[in-house]
């Protein structure tokens, strides 16, 4: 009953009034969000096989090569370039003045859940900033994704976090 009030009360915010209108988002595959300094690129066992199954080697041999263990939580391994700590898959060569993952259809939930994750759109100000500082030119320009697609891909970017290894 009191959940009920609550969905029709207008002035109850659920955190998304802000972006009612839905949000705007293009890549334009500049890879800055695939760089930048140190950090993670978390994926469970499942998106490790995946991974490995598109890259067209073993399972085992792909966590040797390209994957470390932080926390507790598999990473993909990231190198040390003039852009900044490159995910290992970021392709700068295949696309000139392009940077791409090299391993698009099988990238684990957090690529494909960005920017959309519950820290970026938790309100205006998060996103503008993550908008500036990472900088991603994709967010605020292009499609037009509504409000339902973004929570869903929240909910989806929530499900992924923290998963055991
Ligand atoms: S920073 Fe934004 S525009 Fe650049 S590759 Fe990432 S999502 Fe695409
Ligand atoms: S897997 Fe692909 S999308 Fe994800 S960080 Fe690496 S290069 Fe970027």
């Amino acid at each position: 009953m009191a959940e009920n009030a609550r969905k029709n009360d207008p002035n109850q915010d659920d955190g998304t009034s802000w972006m009612k209108e839905g949000l705007k988002f293009e890549c334009t595959c500049c890879g800055n969000c695939c760089t930048g300094g140190e950090g993670a690129v978390w994926f469970d066992d499942e998106e490790g096989r995946a991974m490995a199954a598109h890259a067209g080697m073993e399972y085992p041999e792909f966590l040797v090569r390209y994957t470390r263990v932080v926390d507790g939580h598999r990473s993909l391994n990231e190198l040390d370039t003039v852009h900044g700590f490159d995910c290992v898959f970021l392709d700068r060569e295949k696309i000139p003045g392009k940077a791409v993952c090299g391993l698009y259809e099988a990238r684990p939930t957090q690529c494909r859940t960005w920017p959309f994750w519950p820290e970026v759109i938790e309100n205006e100000r998060a996103w503008n900033r993550t908008k500036k500082n990472t900088p991603c030119p994709g967010m605020g320009n292009g499609q037009l994704f509504t409000v339902e697609h973004i929570v869903a891909r929240l909910q989806e970017q929530r499900n992924s976090e923290g998963k055991p290894w």
